[in-house]
């Protein structure tokens, strides 16, 4: 039964999952979802009883169709191996009340690693199948993670070009030094002098630049996205949610059938509707906690339906959720329209004319599977600093996001559902923040001093991705306006 995609902002027109790999973005701007849901063909006992990659190949034959059996084992074969440091791939680990799910522990140590380790892979598949003679450049606006893990992913690979764009005074100096120093031919980084918004915003604008597009394409370019915009990002998330509920049942904290909640730490929105899609095959989950740092747009908009991004921006000691414009929500947003393409165009419409716009009444109904919550940024240390007196266990600030808004929840809710802390990113990529939490005084010390300090008191040893950076060459040192974008771009391209 193949499933197709069609643009939340509805033309029409449907493609196969394959081609909407490749294009990223629809023609009209808006983003690629389902046309249906299939559910998971196997138990939830028998998933219990697989590994990663068995149920990464259960979940991805339900959304990526046209790629054969052997097509998508391959992809997934090469995504998941050595490049991590455990082979469960996404740990659980039981601390204070909840457990939190690993995803740290791939080549860059964030959770970007588990879809760009294989998006990559499927790119590739995708344009042998669909005959593009053109290379595939890959625009990435990031917020500081995603920029990694997709130079990363894509350093090396024949027939792609990737080149990133990061906000130059909005990441953490570890996030800026794994970019800075990336390796390869094929690769290029770009500090914009603006924020994430504005990097997003930048390279959205040159996919939906229809001349920009055909002059390239005559060059024998053709873009693509690493954003979680793409479905080749967002198929791959679903993986661990199944997973995690799957390692709980296995370890006979759950039995088959009972309800868990998951608390994310969200920026984009990706990782959370990630989950939002597993309910959807099958998966358990009662509550989708999204968990945001005081740029809670999110927030508001749970509690009054109106989503609003004119306000300040913020910057926290959680960069990768600093956001106002959460892409992905978008296609929440057109779900809860009922598929109503129209609608949600509007509304995306006078998000870009107005920054904000209004759901309808029956549209807030059909969000009761989310809760929002936010958390502040002496809440951030203090539950870092909490939850590591207590148990030991240190956390990253994005992770901390969530376990102050899950701690809050339980606490107001009563609410003893098992509950899945999503947790994005390892402590050594937020070094500074997370030692400020737990020492304090640290203004006269190195990021690397640190981070040996760091290794010491969590009793983890400093990962192979901090140690490469630690003598690495600076190899990009480009910074540009945000409207220098396209210049940048057309500069690599030639
Ligand atoms: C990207 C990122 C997030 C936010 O995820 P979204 O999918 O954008 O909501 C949270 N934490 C970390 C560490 C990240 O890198």
């Amino acid at each position: 039964m193949e499933i197709r995609y069609r643009s939340t902002r509805g033309n029409g027109q449907t493609v196969s999952a394959s081609e909407a790999i490749i294009k990223g973005l629809a023609d009209d701007g808006g983003l690629f979802v389902p046309e249906r849901f299939a559910s998971l063909d196997k138990s939830l006992e028998e998933l219990a009883q697989m590994e990663y990659k068995e149920i990464a190949y259960e979940v991805m034959k339900l959304f990526l169709t046209d790629f054969t059996e052997t097509e998508l084992k391959q992809c997934i074969d090469n995504a998941y191996d050595e490049k991590f440091d455990t082979d469960v791939i996404a740990p659980l680990t039981e601390v204070d009340n909840a457990y939190y799910l690993e995803l740290f522990h791939g080549a860059t140590i964030a959770f970007k690693d588990m879809a760009l380790s294989i998006l990559p892979h499927l790119m590739s598949v995708a344009a042998k199948k669909n005959g593009v003679d053109k290379e595939i450049v890959i625009l990435t606006a990031t917020s500081g993670d995603t920029g990694k893990a997709a130079l990363a992913g894509f350093a090396g690979v024949e027939g792609t070009r990737i080149i990133v764009f990061y906000p130059k005074n909005g990441v953490s100096v570890i996030q800026e030094k794994q970019m800075v120093t990336q390796k390869g031919n094929n690769v290029k980084v770009v500090g914009i002098t603006g924020n994430f918004d504005d990097a997003q915003t930048g390279v959205k604008n040159i996919f939906s630049d229809k001349e920009l597009g055909a002059r390239l394409a005559e060059k024998g370019f053709q873009f693509s996205s690493a954003n979680s915009i793409n479905i080749g990002r967002l198929v791959p998330q679903i993986v661990y949610y199944v997973h995690a509920y799957a390692t709980l049942l296995r370890e006979e904290r759950i039995k088959a059938g009972d309800e868990i909640n998951v608390t994310v730490p969200t920026g984009n929105f990706g990782n959370i509707l990630a989950g939002y899609f597993a309910k959807k095959i099958g998966i358990p989950i009662r509550k989708l906690i999204c968990a945001s740092n005081e740029n809670k747009v999110l927030f508001d908009f749970f509690e009054t339906g109106c989503y609003d991004r004119n306000r300040e921006f913020i910057l926290t000691t959680s960069p990768s959720m600093d956001i106002l414009i959460s892409s992905n929500l978008e296609r929440l947003i057109y779900f809860i329209a009922n598929e109503n393409a129209d609608l949600n165009r509007e509304m995306m419409s006078s998000l870009s004319k107005n920054g904000k716009y209004d759901i309808t009444d029956s549209m807030k109904e059909n969000l009761s599977d989310f809760v929002g919550g936010y958390a502040k940024e002496n809440e951030v240390a203090e539950t870092i600093a909490d939850v590591y007196k207590k148990t030991g266990y240190v956390m990253d600030t994005h992770t901390a996001v969530a376990a102050t808004v899950y701690r809050r929840y339980r606490e107001e809710n009563k609410d003893t559902t098992p509950n899945v802390i999503v947790s994005t990113a390892s402590c050594f990529k937020f070094t500074r923040s997370v030692m400020e939490a737990l020492v304090g005084n640290i203004e006269d010390k190195s990021d690397f001093e640190l981070i040996d300090q760091l290794s010491e008191i969590a009793n983890v040893a400093v990962p192979p991705a901090i140690e490469e950076i630690r003598t690495a060459e600076v190899l990009h040192d480009t910074v540009c306006d945000k409207e220098e974008m396209v210049k940048e771009v057309l500069a690599f391209l030639n």
